[in-house]
């Protein structure tokens, strides 16, 4: 008979990569310090078997902060208007991905804001541009919702990965997250739609954004189940003065920690970062994630004088530090652990390489 300890529930979620969502209620209420180390431990044990005690790095390359969304968590939301805009020119972003290529990051991820100015045939000229120079690497766009037609041309253009978080699976949390104009229902067809495509592709969500209860903390587990996506970005809600939930209290480091650790039991290959946010949120964050499960570092390549622009929350990591230098002390920190940091494009365990 099944006992209804938490740690025989994580036991179960193990082995079957699935929960009924009162098993999830219970194990996500029954979070303790010691509940959390068991369902750690587990899933480094996983994360080893799957993709070895090594680290994949992403180039994170922040492009534009301009936005035509009023997100009311971002602080480059369309609202703020003390954001300081820019946006990088391709030279400028082909040199980040130079410098990148030469300290062995073959990953690079375009992040930015929806930004009009960065139509299709811009962003697949970024795309065939930067595998033209680097042949081997994976480019990865998170760039938001797009016509269907437009991700079908980025993966044309040659880009491999997509990151889209659902932000909540919840339609009322949705709601409080974020003006009307924005569905939930049309972020989730995006997903599809991106996994259709044949995009390695990555939902995930804010913990302890303002309105988020256990209920949608199972949602978001039950949704995550059903779209299967090859990555999974979960980072803690953090505030940021210039927005309506600048009040707000943020998300707790330690819940969003026993967040990654049951996304690694219940999807094994998953590629799992370990935050910026979570970096920020707490010293040693980023290590913690990577020994509750994670196995994804994404460090950033932007040039230095846009760095402190894009900035998505208060006190967001942004050192005046040189990439080799960012990346040399990641080394350190990684070994320190137990880990190395793979020169490799790190893709999904289930997704063939290069095409
Ligand atoms: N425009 C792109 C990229 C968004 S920024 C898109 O829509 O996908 C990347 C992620 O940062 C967001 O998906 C969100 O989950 C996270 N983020 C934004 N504001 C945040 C905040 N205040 N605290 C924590 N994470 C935040």
């Amino acid at each position: 008979m099944e006992q209804n300890t938490v740690a025989s529930l994580i036991d179960i979620l193990e082995r079957d990569h699935w929960l009924e969502p009162d098993q999830w209620r219970r194990v996500l209420e029954g979070y303790t310090e010691e509940t959390a180390r068991y369902a750690a431990e587990k899933a480094s044990e996983v994360r080893d078997q799957v993709y070895g005690r090594r680290i994949f790095i992403r180039g994170l390359i922040e492009f534009t902060n301009y936005c035509r969304n009023d997100c009311y968590y971002c602080g480059i939301r369309r609202g703020n208007q003390k954001a300081a805009r820019y946006r990088l020119t391709q030279e400028e972003i082909l040199s980040c991905c130079q410098e990148g290529w030469k300290l062995g990051f073959r990953t690079f991820v375009l992040q930015g804001g929806e930004d009009g100015y960065f139509t299709d045939e811009r962003v697949c000229g970024l795309v065939r541009a930067i595998k033209r120079q680097h042949p081997g690497c994976a480019v990865t766009l998170s760039i938001g919702e797009r016509e269907a037609e437009s991700y079908e041309r980025f993966r044309e253009a040659g880009a491999d990965r997509y990151l889209l978080r659902h932000e909540t699976a919840d339609p009322g949390h949705y709601r409080r997250l974020h003006p009307p104009q924005m569905s939930l229902e049309h972020r989730m067809e995006c997903l599809r739609q991106l996994k259709r495509l044949g995009f390695q592709t990555g939902a995930g969500m804010m913990v302890g954004s303002p309105g988020q209860t256990v209920e949608c903390l199972i949602r978001d587990m039950e949704f995550l189940h059903q779209l299967q996506p090859e990555m999974v970005g979960i980072g803690p809600f953090l505030p940021h003065d210039e927005t309506p939930f600048r009040g707000e209290k943020a998300g707790s480091t330690a819940m969003t920690l026993y967040l990654l650790s049951l996304v690694r039991l219940m999807l094994p290959e998953v590629l799992l970062p370990a935050t910026t946010a979570l970096g920020t949120a707490a010293e040693g964050g980023r290590e913690a994630g990577i020994l509750a499960g994670a196995n994804v570092v994404m460090p950033n390549l932007s040039p230095e004088h846009v760095r402190g622009k894009y900035l998505l929350y208060n006190n967001k990591i942004c050192t005046g530090k040189e990439a080799a230098e960012n990346l040399q002390e990641l080394r350190e920190a990684a070994a320190k652990i137990g880990f190395e940091i793979a020169i490799d494009r790190g893709d999904h365990k289930n997704t063939t390489g290069p095409v």
